[in-house]
C-alpha cells in the first residue's frame, strides 16, 4: 500500500510529529507513504504564507527515511494551495527544493479559505460550485508543475447540508474542462479518502468524477488518505483500490522525485 497524501506537525493543522505518523504508517502494513505537508501562500486579507522552512522538513524526512529504511519508504513531498497569481511562487519553490511529489490543491478562493471562511455559506449551491470549478480551471490553464490535482470536488466536505449538493449532471461540464486540461498536461489526478472522515460518503473525487476521468482517458491516480493522524493512514485504501479496479484502472501511481511509476492492481 502507497499512501501519497499524508501530513505532519510541518503542516499547521496537524499536531503530529513526522515520526508518530511513520509508526502509525509502519502499523499499518504502508509499503511506502508520501509527506505532503502544507504550503498555502496568501491567505487571508493579510495574506499571511501558512508554510514550513524546506530545509528543515527534508531535514526531518531524511532522519526518519534512514531510521526506518528497513520498514518503510518514506518520500517527500508538498500540498500547494494554489490561486491564480501564486504561479511563479510555487513554481521557484518547487524548482528550488527536491520534492519528490507534488499535489495541487485548491483550499482558497481569492485569498479567502473555504473552510475557515466558510465560503459556501451564503451561497447557492450551484454558484458556490461554479465559483469554486472555474477557479480550479483558472489555476491550472496556466501552471503544469505539479504531479497530480488533490480532492477535485474538495469544496462538497464544507456544505452545512450535504443533502443541498447539485446532481453531478449539473455542474459536470466544469470537471469535463479540468479533466480534459489535467490529461493534455500528461498530469494526474488523487483519490483522496479522507471524505469518508468528514462523513460525506464518498471519496474526493466521487466515482462519477472517477468514471470521466477514465472515459476521457485518463490513467494516472494516486491514494491518498489526506491523514492528520496517525490512525487514519491508509484509511479506506483497500476500498479504494477495489473500486479504482472495477472502474477499470489496471494501475496506481507513485512518484519519485518526481518521476511517475505505476503499480499493478489488476
Ligand atoms: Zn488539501
Ligand atoms: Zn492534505
Amino acid at each position: 500500500m502507497y499512501d501519497f497524501h499524508v501530513h505532519s506537525d510541518f503542516s499547521m493543522d496537524c499536531k503530529y510529529l513526522m515520526e508518530e505518523m511513520v509508526l502509525g504508517a509502519i502499523d499499518k502494513n504502508m509499503k511506502s507513504i508520501c509527506f505532503t505537508d502544507h504550503i498555502d501562500f496568501d491567505l487571508t486579507e493579510n495574506r499571511i504564507d501558512v508554510d514550513f522552512r524546506p530545509a528543515d522538513y527534508f531535514k526531518k524526512i531524511k532522519q526518519v527515511k534512514y531510521k526506518y529504511m528497513q520498514d518503510i519508504e518514506i518520500l517527500a513531498g508538498v500540498e500547494i494551495g494554489m490561486q491564480p497569481h501564486l504561479n511563479h511562487r510555487y513554481n521557484d519553490l518547487i524548482e528550488n527544493n527536491p520534492f519528490d511529489f507534488v499535489i495541487m490543491s485548491i483550499h482558497a478562493i481569492d485569498g479567502k479559505d473555504i473552510f475557515l471562511e466558510n465560503f459556501t455559506h451564503g451561497k447557492e449551491p450551484i454558484e458556490a460550485l461554479n465559483i469554486y470549478y472555474e477557479y480550479l480551471y483558472e489555476c491550472l490553464k496556466n501552471y503544469s508543475n505539479y504531479d497530480v490535482v488533490g480532492h477535485i470536488d474538495y469544496i462538497d466536505r464544507y456544505f452545512e447540508d450535504f443533502s443541498t449538493i447539485p446532481d453531478f449532471k449539473m455542474y459536470s461540464f466544469h470537471i469535463e474542462k479540468i479533466l480534459k486540461t489535467v490529461i493534455e498536461q500528461g498530469k494526474g489526478i488523487e483519490i483522496n479518502t479522507a471524505g469518508m472522515r468528514y462523513k460525506l460518503g464518498y471519496y474526493n473525487p466521487k466515482v462519477e468524477i472517477l468514471r470521466l476521468y477514465k472515459e476521457l482517458g485518463g490513467e494516472i491516480i494516486t491514494i491518498g488518505s489526506d491523514a492528520h493522524s496517525p490512525e487514519y493512514i491508509g484509511h479506506h485504501y483497500k476500498e479504494a483500490e477495489r473500486l479504482l479496479r472495477e472502474l477499470g484502472f489496471k494501475y496506481i501511481y507513485i512518484f519519485k522525485e518526481r518521476k511517475k511509476f505505476p503499480i499493478h492492481i489488476s
